[in-house]
């Protein structure tokens, strides 16, 4: 199969992937585990009351690892421990960072993807975000973020 060149397609507002968003059980142990594995400290904790989760950041070069425990349980309809519930720990979503989150949601609304809310809401560290339903997206969470 001969692959064609989908230039035409890239967004520029697309900026890089700023982080990859891993689920975890228990915070303390899988900061163990990735401070062993990546050879450094989390150089950002944090509690985001949006999400009620605690979140510890990794860097790696451009992008992050994003670790992620719900302080919420499945029954109280948190996403995230629902997730963790059906599917266990693992990658729960990308993030794209963009430089103009609210056309870049227009841009994708007109190409057929479907947004969980249909408003950026205020996300982690300095940035407001939103995210696109796996259903339109092959199964993969996207979160969109635009630094404030
Ligand atoms: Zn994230």
């Amino acid at each position: 199969m001969e692959l064609k060149s989908t230039e035409n397609w890239t967004s520029p507002m697309i900026k890089r992937i700023a982080h990859i968003g891993v689920v975890v059980r228990n915070l303390k142990l899988s900061e163990t585990l990735f401070t062993k594995l990546l050879g450094k400290t989390a150089n950002h904790t944090g509690f985001v009351e949006q999400q009620m989760a605690h979140l510890s950041f990794y860097p790696i070069g451009e992008s992050s690892i994003e670790l992620i425990e719900s302080t919420r349980p499945a029954e109280s309809g948190s996403s995230m421990a629902k997730f963790i519930e059906k599917r266990g720990e693992g990658i729960h979503h990308i993030c794209l960072e963009v430089d103009d989150i609210r056309s870049e949601m227009i841009r994708l609304k007109g190409l057929g993807f479907q947004f969980v809310e249909d408003r950026p809401s205020p996300g982690g560290v300095g940035c407001i975000v939103a995210f696109i339903h796996p259903k339109s997206a092959n199964g993969v969470l996207i979160e969109l973020s635009q630094r404030v």
